[in-house]
């Protein structure tokens, strides 16, 4: 069905299809592709007996964006540490609750999304060979590289940072040994890297070359609609997983809070409410990149004076977020979203009138953690043996600040994958990556996933640094 809608209005064909909107997720006038509307869930009763893959068909028909490929790619899951639990949530203190999304192969969020995406992008590709071009900060290239390797009809060339990442992140990328991927670390930030990724995407006459050697290029990044879709599902899963526990009733309203960075996981959240899901506030975390608290208070998105800080949760430092755009289009449409667009590019702000505020604020709250407060909040907990990663321990901290009832955190990442962080935020040393996950598991009894641990046994296969100038010619001889 052609349900699909694009933020900014467009040309003569106002729908499109899911497998149109995946494999070329760049709409008119640089906008998103985005649903028309949001259905209702007709009953929350009838969700509670369905498995995680039912629920997700289950949601994907009422969105109107089942598709037969789909049960397929649900069964990536099953790479997951349970897959018929997928995003399991635990009881942390009165009132307070954790959904760990971090249970599948790169043990970040990233995996939710990402491993049925690489096989429904797969499936929908058929015959036409694409070359997926991706930049990371650290968890999104290793998600995209778990979820499209061998891989047949997919090629993915990955950028990142060569002095950006972690070990255990640069590590999940460097070891990736199957032939369908190439990984080039870059001499630079990880602005540089989406610098240039963006600057090879407007490049006509490579992506000609390209087209003439019979490939496609395309995106997998975190505005694809294929990853929202499937964000939308774990956020009903978690709110269900309450009731069948008995923490809550059925109907009974929560708050979810959810550390923020390009907003495609409070997205899904924002979708599960508009459906139906009681969920009463989506209390938004940012770290010292405040940009997203700022908004959601103020009105105000305003980037005019701000450089991106680097933090202890380097997947949120940020200051385009793109998935606030749908959250625009859904409240104001398309217009305006055209509009407020336009002035970001041309002003590098824009406000929103106070009864847009209002309507904004009547689904979000927002703060933010500085880092001192997050390496605090990891050491409270850790007291308590309870183990976060610097991400989910914004969320924790703002929580703590604005909830004002039962709250569900999403937890994004793994203590394994930001180890020398939390034993830093512990004892005050600062460890390598190795010495702090032994430190950790050590002390609180936590095991390393084996993935983890095999990482530092692999040999590592990338090419040394080489300047954002040589990566064009660098891709080109690789795509034959
Ligand atoms: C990507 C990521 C986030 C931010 O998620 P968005 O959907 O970009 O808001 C938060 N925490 C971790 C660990 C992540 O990898």
């Amino acid at each position: 069905m052609e349900i699909f809608t694009q933020t900014r209005g467009g040309d003569n064909t106002p729908h499109f299809t899911l497998k149109e909107s995946i494999l070329s997720p760049k709409a008119s006038f640089g906008g998103l592709y985005t649903l028309n509307s949001l259905p209702t869930i007709p009953s929350l009763q009838a969700l509670l007996h369905l498995n995680y893959s039912e629920l997700t068909q289950h949601i994907f028909s009422l969105l109107h964006i089942e598709s037969q490929e789909l049960s397929v790619a649900l069964e990536s899951y099953k790479s997951f540490d349970n897959p018929l639990n997928p995003a399991p949530t635990h009881k942390i203190a009165p009132n307070l609750y954790l959904q760990e999304l971090f249970h599948g192969p790169s043990r970040a969020f990233k995996d939710m999304a990402l491993q049925p995406l690489g096989q429904l992008f797969s499936l929908f590709a058929g015959e036409q060979k694409y070359l997926l071009l991706t930049a990371t900060s650290g968890d999104t290239g290793p998600a995209t590289l778990e979820s499209f390797k061998n891989i047949d009809n997919i090629q993915v060339v990955c950028l990142y940072p060569a002095k950006g990442t972690s070990d255990v992140q640069r590590l999940q990328m460097s070891t990736q040994d199957a032939p369908n991927l190439k990984v080039i670390p870059l001499i630079g930030d990880f602005d540089d890297a989406q610098h240039t990724l963006k600057s090879l995407l407007n490049d006509e006459e490579f992506l000609q070359t390209l087209r003439e050697r019979g490939v496609q290029t395309s995106v997998a990044n975190s505005v694809n609609f294929g990853r929202i879709a499937f964000q939308i599902i774990y956020h009903i899963w978690g709110y269900l997983s309450l009731v069948r526990s008995g923490e809550i009733t059925l109907g009974e309203s929560v708050e979810f809070a959810i550390p923020s960075g390009n907003f495609g996981n409070a997205l899904g959240a924002f979708y599960a409410k508009l459906m139906g899901v009681p969920i009463s506030k989506i209390i938004i975390a940012s770290n010292p990149n405040n940009i997203l608290s700022d908004f959601i208070q103020s009105g105000i998105y305003d980037i005019s004076h701000r450089h991106l800080l680097p933090s202890y949760s380097p997947a949120m430092d940020i200051l385009k977020s793109s998935n606030i755009e749908r959250v625009l289009f859904t409240l104001f449409g398309a217009n305006r979203t055209k509009e407020l667009m336009a002035n970001l590019d041309a002003h590098k702000r824009y406000t929103l009138t106070s009864e847009e505020l209002e309507v904004l604020q009547e689904h979000f709250m927002a703060g933010y953690c500085t880092d001192k407060e997050c390496l605090q909040t990891i050491r409270e907990l850790a007291k308590d043996n309870i183990i976060i990663d610097p991400h989910t321990a914004n969320a924790y901290f703002i929580a703590q600040k604005l909830s004002t009832q039962k709250t569900l955190i999403c937890s994004t990442a793994e203590w394994s994958k930001f180890s020398p962080t939390i034993a830093y935020a512990i004892n005050g040393e600062k460890y390598s990556d190795k010495k702090a996950l032994e430190w950790i598991a050590q002390n609180y009894h936590l095991s390393i996933p084996s993935s983890i641990c095999a990482l530092f046994e692999k040999e590592e296969r990338v090419c040394s640094p080489i300047s954002p100038q040589e990566v064009r010619g660098k891709i080109l001889e690789w795509v034959k």
